[in-house]
């Protein structure tokens, strides 16, 4: 998550309850599913008879119909159009992902979301409107990636490509040393906004408070300073 996507998902209005998922694949199945499960009407679409059948047994959504999402009249027909958010689950079909999101957009949605399987893709789903685009394969593998090389990192907030704010496992040569100490400002160019202890965050701890092992620290600064962390 970065500020910008944060930024989008702000503009949806809380009270709005109702979405729709076009495509139901293992993506958009999932999509639909929790959704519903949290309580939220949604209607799901897909053009596979049999895809249809299937989210109807599995009760994954409140309504399930049959159509071509390339369709614009199809779409018109099945209002669609009138919901607030709809999101496109096809990942796999370049042609009918891009025209599916165009209709949308001409249709008046005021926010799509869309799943791309590549870099072109992306370029391609943002250039006919569509509000925020996931890429589901990337995003997970560069989590994986962090996970496997600093599994000190509990969460990390991307403020933009070169700055983001962490929270970490205080680590091992910080265990017993305040906060003045340490000097993460002066030798790591690190602000600490907050640490950890249980279940309770301390925001702005006094520089003659000590850290210990097992808590969680929380700091800002630019990748290449948190990247000097000893983690
Ligand atoms: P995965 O299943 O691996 O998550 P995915 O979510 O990218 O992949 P796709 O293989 O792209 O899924 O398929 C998504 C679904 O979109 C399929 O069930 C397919 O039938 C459906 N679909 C494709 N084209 C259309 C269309 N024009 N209108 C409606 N549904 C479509």
């Amino acid at each position: 998550m970065n500020l910008s996507s944060l930024n989008f998902f702000r503009t949806l209005r809380a009270d709005n309850k109702q979405f729709a998922v076009i495509g139901l694949g293992r993506f958009g199945k999932a999509v639909c599913s929790t959704l519903h499960g949290l309580g939220y009407e949604v209607l799901g679409v897909d053009t596979d008879e049999k895809k249809v059948t299937q989210a109807l047994t599995d009760r994954i959504a409140a309504h399930v119909v049959q159509l071509d999402s390339t369709e614009p009249s199809a779409l018109g027909e099945a209002g669609i159009f009138e919901f607030e958010t709809v999101i496109v689950a096809i990942g796999n079909y370049l042609a009918e992902s891009i025209t599916t999101t165009l209709n949308l957009k001409e249709g008046g949605v005021s926010h799509v979301i869309a799943k791309a399987s590549s870099e072109t893709h992306l370029k391609l789903l943002k250039k006919v409107g569509a509000d925020h685009v996931v890429f589901p394969e990337r995003e997970m593998g560069c989590s994986l990636a962090r996970l496997l090389t600093q599994p000190s990192i509990l969460e990390r907030f991307d403020l933009d490509p070169d700055h983001s704010i962490v929270e970490l496992l205080v680590p091992e040569k910080f265990d017993g040393k305040t906060i003045s100490e340490l000097d993460l400002r002066r030798r790591y160019g690190l602000n600490l906004l907050a640490v950890g202890r249980a279940d309770k965050f301390e925001i702005n701890p006094q520089p003659n408070e000590r850290l210990k092992k097992g808590e969680a620290m929380v700091v800002v600064g630019s990748n290449k300073d948190i990247n000097r962390l000893p983690i």
